[in-house]
């Protein structure tokens, strides 16, 4: 399923990010960057231990990942060519900012692909697991947060969210079919 916007395209598939050939894969990272559970034990696990030393090297630089932002290193032994690292928010009771730092999250890790002239990035469903971000409305602010960078900038053609569970997909589904009918007026 996908949707057009402009000349860019945002597509879902169910699947493992590990495994797609995307420029970039977004990486659902923690504050310390030294790797955890989910799909940052997953990415870390295929790419291999080139993606840690590189974030340390981060770390000692700048100090920890704020929540919201974005850094980027190479993908390792993976066939994209970088990953993204970007940290979501906890979800305590959505209104502790969560909202908006889940949009910076999506937003910086555009931006800092855009920066590197990369043209196609893969996305998992941030903050949804272990961080516990409700799946229907963090898969919102995903779409209307990708959509509305795709609108203002051009350097990206490609957004691929990639589910990698059965509710985070139908998720993404019923929203993407929303907004097809917002958009192109189908039924
Ligand atoms: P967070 O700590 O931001 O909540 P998690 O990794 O716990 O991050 O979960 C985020 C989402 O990533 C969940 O929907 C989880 O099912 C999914 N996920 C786990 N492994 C992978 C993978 N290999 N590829 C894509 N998504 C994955």
């Amino acid at each position: 399923m996908r949707l057009q916007i402009n000349k860019s395209a945002i597509h879902i598939i169910q699947g493992d990010i590990t495994q797609q050939n995307t420029d970039a894969i977004v990486n659902a990272a923690n504050s310390s960057l030294m790797g955890g559970g989910g799909v940052d034990g997953a990415i870390h696990r295929t790419g291999g231990p080139s993606i840690l030393a590189e974030c340390k090297e981060i770390v000692k630089k700048q100090g920890r990942l704020p929540t919201g932002e974005a850094v980027i290193t190479t993908a390792g032994n993976m066939a994209s060519k970088y990953v993204i690292h970007t940290v979501g928010p906890v979800y305590k009771d959505g209104k502790s900012n969560e909202p908006q730092l889940l949009a910076n999250a999506y937003r910086n890790s555009l931006t800092v692909a855009a920066e590197k002239k990369l043209e196609t990035l893969s996305f998992p469903a941030i903050s949804t697991g272990i961080y516990g971000y409700p799946v229907d409305d963090a898969t919102e602010i995903a779409f209307r947060t990708v959509i509305d960078f795709l609108r203002e900038h051009t350097q990206i053609i490609l957004v691929r969210f990639v589910l990698f569970d059965d509710r985070t997909f139908s998720s993404y589904q019923q929203a993407l079919t929303r907004l097809r009918a917002q958009i192109y007026g189908e039924e």
